[in-house]
């Protein structure tokens, strides 16, 4: 099933933008179904969850975390997570880059944009991602700021969530006039009800789970 529902996904995904596999709240034996149904790249968004899976699967998965990180658990993704894609704060920012700095690693980060309409998700104003990027050679040496996350309203009204992807689709199209980075990328945005969405707003990265492992049970 994990197999077919991959399958269904890859076609309609056009060739350069990456998929996510959100694996959260599944058991290592349905990621490992997928790993070998060719899928290596996956995405967690609770630390220790994600520390306690990495050493029971196969060592080339990528794993990317998607989740709200807490200063006192970066030892659970840090080491594992090939690109932080969920930075929401200064003080998380410069908590990883200081970590990068003990451990002597650059952390390749997405900076998440405040983009739905609930005041519960976090995330970055257009104004503070701006004041980021204006600071980033000189202050953050120890993060690589690979480009945007951002998560739609969740809402099944498609023309609220195609408003967002157009507003941070733009504002990454600023970015890189503005700032023009060489490794300012990606655009993730996108998940299981409003991907193909996403493509066409130039997402490079999708975050798929449910589509992919059927519900979730929490
Ligand atoms: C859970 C999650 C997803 C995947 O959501 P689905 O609707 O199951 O595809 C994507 N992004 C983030 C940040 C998530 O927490």
């Amino acid at each position: 099933m994990v197999e077919d529902n991959l399958k269904i996904i890859l076609k309609e995904l056009p060739p350069g933008v990456k998929l996510v596999a959100v694996s959260k709240f599944h058991p290592a034996s349905d990621i490992l179904a997928a790993y070998n149904a060719g899928q290596h790249r996956f995405g967690e968004n609770r630390p220790q969850e994600l520390a306690a899976k990495v050493p029971a699967l196969p060592d080339d998965i990528e794993w990317h975390f998607i989740g709200h990180l807490q200063t006192n658990k970066l030892k659970f993704v840090l080491p594992y997570a090939s690109l932080v894609e969920s930075i929401d704060s200064l003080h998380l920012l410069e908590a990883v880059d200081k970590w990068g700095n003990e451990h002597g690693k650059v952390i390749d980060v997405l900076l998440e944009l405040h983009l739905g309409a609930e005041e519960t998700k976090g995330g970055f104003t257009q104004d503070e991602i701006e004041t980021i990027l204006s600071r980033s050679m000189s202050d953050f040496p120890h993060v690589r700021f690979r480009g945007l996350m951002g998560m739609a309203t969740n809402t099944d009204d498609m023309s609220v969530v195609e408003a967002d992807f157009a507003r941070i689709e733009a504002f990454k199209r600023h970015l890189d006039e503005k700032f023009q980075l060489p490794d300012f990328t990606e655009l993730s945005i996108g998940m299981s009800h409003d991907w193909p969405l996403a493509v066409k707003h130039r997402a490079t990265i999708v975050r798929i789970g449910t589509a992919i492992f059927g519900p979730r049970t929490y």
